[in-house]
């Protein structure tokens, strides 16, 4: 049923799809929110999940139905990528956010029947020259048989997908689709793509299912500012906090980001070593806690505390977390 890459690495959502997908289309959710820092495989499992839920054969990965021909080739006149670069009406002049005339247009087609299972994906979108994690993540894409909606090899431009943020699905777009989501006509879903589910608003998060996809890809532009010291997480050398403090800050206006972004990044790095625990539910709740120390402090650095005291304080914290777990 499911890609090669999907099969390999998703165990968990793999299988519950495939139960849902072997029943009852009717019980097959009208929508969906994928969260994670990996928006390639978001997108590759909406196509893959829009390719079975439209095959007329045997739902098999190399099935050559015309369905799964047309999801493939990305032109399937049903599977629609819905963001601030895709489905824009003619008379749309908008260009840094999914508009209500895009959601309009939405609804103007659930008005009408189709023969087909309708699938929205929603997500952000960027057309340029891929980086190095994204031109993996593409050539990835491309060996399980799947096409991005935009591909200019020659110039090496490609459609590279992104998470909702609210800055680009604004309220007044979101709400207007509550009522499709919440009672849309058979064979419909919704899929929205994210980052956190905090991205999107609380009634779309309400009326979905919701499941974080984790990652393969080491993100090595993310993990970049993160001070060696420090990449020796969860041990933390308590006498050079305040160096790797120094550094982290440092490193951060090297990259031209925020302290708290730069913590954001650190939160993935901890969320990637929690993933390759995660059969160890006791590391992985200290590891949650320590997010969450994390949270405390970009808080404090938004309401003014100096950043360099804000993740001292945070460091020691995550040092006195893991003081007393035995190695
Ligand atoms: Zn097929």
């Amino acid at each position: 049923m499911f890609s090669p890459y999907i099969n390999n690495n998703l165990n968990f959502i793999k299988n519950y799809f495939s139960l849902l997908l072997t029943n009852d289309k009717k019980n097959f959710p009208q929508s969906i929110i994928l969260y994670g820092e990996d928006a390639f495989t978001q997108y590759m499992l909406a196509l893959n999940l829009a390719k079975i839920l439209n095959c007329t054969n045997d739902k098999s990965i190399n099935c050559q139905c015309l369905n799964c021909n047309w999801v493939k080739a990305n032109s399937h006149p049903a599977v629609i990528t819905v963001s601030k670069l895709d489905f824009k009406p003619e008379d749309d002049n908008t260009k840094t956010v999914i508009s209500v005339k895009q959601t309009q247009s939405i609804k103007n087609l659930l008005a009408s029947t189709s023969e087909y299972y309708r699938v929205f994906i929603l997500c952000d979108a960027e057309i340029k020259t891929p980086n190095y994690v994204e031109k993996e993540h593409i050539k990835t894409f491309k060996d399980n048989h799947f096409t991005l909606p935009f591909e200019d090899e020659q110039n090496d431009k490609y459609w590279v997908p992104k998470g909702l943020i609210r800055k680009v699905f604004q309220e007044e777009s979101a709400n207007s689709m509550l009522k499709s989501i919440e009672e849309p006509p058979q064979n419909t879903t919704f899929i929205f793509l994210a980052r956190n589910k905090s991205d999107l608003i609380d009634t779309i998060i309400s009326r979905s299912q919701c499941f974080y996809v984790p990652t393969n890809y080491t993100q090595d532009e993310d993990i970049r500012v993160i001070p060696q010291e420090l990449k020796t997480y969860p041990q933390i050398d308590r006498l050079i906090i305040n160096d790797i403090a120094e550094r982290f800050i440092t490193n951060a206006e090297l990259a031209n980001i925020s302290a708290e972004e730069a913590l954001t990044k650190f939160q993935i790095f901890i969320k990637q070593t929690a993933l390759a625990n995660s059969n160890n539910p006791k590391i992985v709740s200290r590891m949650i806690e320590d997010i969450k120390v994390i949270n405390e402090a970009q808080s404090q650095i938004k309401s003014y505390i100096k950043p360099q005291p804000a993740l001292e304080n945070a460091l020691y914290k995550i040092y006195k977390n893991w003081e007393t777990i035995s190695p």
